[in-house]
């Protein structure tokens, strides 16, 4: 009898084991972002999560779920924790990560609309399936200066969101400080650090390719 709470046990717990980091993503993080938007200017941070399972590995298509009509892509500047921390100075957060990435933040717009509307939690328009794309990492020790860095987004060849990480409202030293006061942050988090201005509607057929300076981050297809 006794073994058998145990490997009951066992079969409701084995899957979290499996679940090894968290997405921290940053809203409202550019002023042109946040003005297409119609969305007040935040005093603080605007932070939301996405579980493991929104990630959207390196050469996998995107599929637009049938819960939205309106699926926007965001272009983000990723930032990849390598160590265990907690109340994190500014002053020593550039030693929590190594790598910088770049992904998109899919975002269900007419979910999210809706919620925000009611006042309500976004995550079902955020944090879905798939909503986290997250390209290749570069070492940090590639660029001089990451609060100085171009980034772009390519719709089928044209561009269509430009930004620069010296147009963030907070920097990446700064969001660490202030996510680790509530989250603690461990080795393999994502973060995802804000969209710059030009967000838009993906189409079933589209090719979306992401770059940091002249680095090809990601290339996926809709479908
Ligand atoms: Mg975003």
């Amino acid at each position: 009898m006794g073994q058998v709470p145990d490997k009951v046990n066992r079969a409701v717990f084995e899957p979290l084991s499996l679940i090894v980091m968290k997405i921290i993503c940053v809203g409202r993080n550019y002023s042109e972002h946040i003005e297409e938007l119609g969305n007040a200017r935040p005093d603080t941070p605007v932070i939301f999560l996405k579980p493991d399972t929104a990630l959207l590995q390196v050469g996998q298509p995107f599929y637009i779920p049938d819960f939205s009509s309106e699926i926007h892509y965001e272009v983000e500047v990723l930032v990849k924790v390598n160590r265990v921390g907690k109340h994190i100075d500014k002053k020593f957060a550039h030693k929590y990560y190594e790598e910088i990435g770049l992904g998109i933040d899919f975002t269900a717009r007419d979910l999210q609309e809706d919620l925000k509307s009611k006042g309500l939690p976004w995550e079902r328009a955020k944090a879905f399936d798939g909503s986290a794309v997250v390209g290749t990492w570069i070492s940090k020790k590639n660029f001089d200066d990451l609060q100085h860095l171009n980034f772009s987004l390519m719709r089928n060849g044209s561009s269509v969101q430009m930004g620069n990480t010296a147009q963030m409202l907070w920097k990446i030293d700064e969001l660490i400080e202030y996510i680790s006061k509530y989250f603690t942050l461990k080795t393999g988090d994502i973060i995802f650090t804000g969209t710059p201005s030009g967000v838009g509607r993906v189409e079933t057929g589209d090719e979306l390719t992401g770059f940091i300076e002249d680095n090809e981050m990601f290339k996926l297809t809709i479908k």
